[in-house]
């Protein structure tokens, strides 16, 4: 699974910088891991510093994935659209 998401204050991408994590999905290069804080219940982000607690985090993760869904099924609408579109075309020169 993939677990990135951005940070809503400077839209910096997020990565959790945890063995695994790392080892899992590292960050691109020039892209901060954020840091836990020392309580383990908030993240603060890796290039601005803004601090969330965990949860608020994860339900950013959540909107930005259904932000991505979202996206992708009106991509998939209009490559339909546009699908039916050139069958029609096709069609057309067929005659
Ligand atoms: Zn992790
Ligand atoms: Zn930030």
């Amino acid at each position: 699974m993939d677990n990135k998401f951005k940070c809503p204050e400077c839209g910096h991408p997020q990565y959790c910088p945890c063995d695994s994590c790392k080892v899992h999905f590292p960050a691109p290069e020039g892209v901060k891991y954020w840091e836990w804080q020392s309580n383990e219940e908030s993240i603060a982000c890796g290039n601005c510093g803004v601090i969330k607690h965990v949860d608020e985090w994860m339900d950013l993760s959540v909107e930005y994935y259904e932000n991505i869904r979202a996206r992708k099924l009106i991509e998939m609408e209009s490559n339909d659209v546009e699908a039916k579109l050139s069958s029609v075309q096709v069609s057309d020169s067929s005659k």
